[in-house]
């Protein structure tokens, strides 16, 4: 098979190498790719959002799958685009990639099928938006309705930081995606993120995560799009998976062949465990970065095969064999990130830091004379696999020390939760 994967970051890296890996593959194309996925396919300059120059590359190479990597292609249609002109994609429709794109959308759905997730309000206007916050009371979240690269949503302590939310939302801070708003109750409990594959009518549970959001040791500071993961996640026990997929997952599948427009693709459901149980927080339509890398290196299955099998509606007859060991991934940040950071700094080392379970995943690279330099935020995944949360945290840390950044940083307590869950004897879990 020739195929074409869509996308840039680390996720776009862990999804070549293990498609690199399948015996089906003839050749892989990537667009645009980084040096990292370089080194296991072919970079090829397209314009993603001109979807008749991608269907064009997709008939030059004779390409049989397009994998899209990213949710923007996603929400602008190009699944269905590259379908009508009779080129097999695997990820959603823009109708079911609305998900991920319309906050409101999935907030409806949920309430129409009576799936477990925060109680809300969908506002177009500022005056009702206030009146409900005021209302309701602090904390209380706001979210900008589209996609606003992960930043459109502010968990409010205070009445005060509500109302300066709605305004910003409302005076344009994300632009069109800010121009409706959700409002919704504030959850506790512990977050965990749940992926499925799906075609349309199965969907088939592939794998658990934890990350971790915030910029500091400790869970301080700003929000990023993710310092670091692990797989699986220790709360994800047995019967809250199964709870999930019977309460939230099924439902969801069940809901959206209803209104039209079947889910096939990477569902990815970000949850909170409550008191109650699962409560659905969002969905996004592909798969999580860092996420991907850790469910990438536990996968014993030929993704490929599992592609395939998504895109044919095929599912039903499948399954996806885990690995027993945890994985667990170290994201390294370019100084400044995830304010603007700096570019340009030189990368040494990636060779030595190599080595049984650790595979290094480029997100934010580029190549400069030969060398290799910072060209993003979120620059490399360091990433490993162990016995345990610990034994992969131990690794990926060893792994890291190999590499000769400074300009470069990163958290030093990936996983500490997991972690200390395994020395208090709770995990791994039956
Ligand atoms: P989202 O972009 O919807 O995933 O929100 C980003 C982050 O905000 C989530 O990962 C949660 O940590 C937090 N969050 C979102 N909605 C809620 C909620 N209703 N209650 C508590 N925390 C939330």
């Amino acid at each position: 098979m020739n195929v074409l994967l869509l996308g840039s970051g680390g996720r776009e890296h862990a999804l070549a190498w293990k498609i690199a890996a399948s015996p089906l593959l003839t050749r892989l194309y990537a667009s645009p790719g980084n040096p990292g996925i370089g080194s296991v396919a072919e970079l090829v300059k397209l314009d993603i959002a001109d979807h008749s120059a991608v269907a064009a590359f997709c008939r030059e190479k004779k390409v049989d799958l397009v994998v899209v990597g990213p949710e923007g292609p996603l929400v602008a249609g190009i699944a269905d685009d590259l379908r009508a002109w009779g080129i097999r994609v695997f990820g959603p429709s823009k109708a079911a990639a609305r998900l991920e794109g319309s906050k409101g959308f999935t907030k409806d759905l949920c309430a129409k099928f009576n799936i477990p997730t925060a109680a809300y309000g969908r506002f177009s206007d500022l005056a009702s938006a206030k009146a409900y916050v005021e209302k309701t009371g602090a904390p209380i979240v706001i979210k900008a309705d589209g996609l606003a690269a992960g930043k459109g949503v502010t968990i409010a302590m205070t009445l005060e930081e509500a109302l300066a939310a709605l305004e910003a939302c409302f005076e344009g801070a994300f632009g069109v995606a800010g121009a409706e708003v959700v409002v919704e109750e504030y959850l506790t409990g512990e977050e965990a993120s749940f992926f499925c594959l799906c075609d349309g009518a199965t969907a088939l549970p592939f794998g658990t995560a934890q990350d971790h959001k915030r910029v500091g040791d400790g869970d301080i500071g700003p929000n990023t799009g993710g310092m670091g993961a692990y797989s699986p996640a220790p709360v994800m026990t047995p019967e809250m998976t199964e709870r999930t997929m019977r309460e939230i997952i099924e439902p969801t599948m069940r809901g959206m062949a209803n209104i039209g427009a079947p889910f096939a693709g990477i569902l990815f459901a970000g949850l909170m465990i409550t008191d109650q149980g699962p409560k659905l927080i969002e969905y996004n339509t592909r798969f999580g970065d860092p996420e991907c890398q850790v469910l990438m290196m536990r996968l014993k299955d030929d993704l490929l095969v599992l592609l395939n099998a998504a895109v044919d509606g095929q599912l039903a007859h499948m399954s996806a064999r885990w690995s027993d060991e945890a994985a667990l991934t170290v994201v390294m940040a370019a100084r400044g990130y995830p304010g603007t950071p700096e570019k340009g700094s030189v990368i040494r080392g990636l060779e030595q830091a190599g080595g049984e379970g650790v595979e290094i995943f480029h997100a934010g690279t580029a190549i400069n004379g030969g060398a290799l330099v910072a060209n993003g935020g979120r620059v490399l995944n360091v990433t490993a696999l162990g016995a345990t949360v610990g034994e992969a945290q131990k690794k990926a840390y060893a792994a890291l020390d190999h590499i000769d950044w400074p300009q470069g940083f990163f958290r030093h307590d990936i996983g500490w939760r997991a972690v200390e869950r395994e020395k208090a004897g709770a995990y791994p879990h039956p």
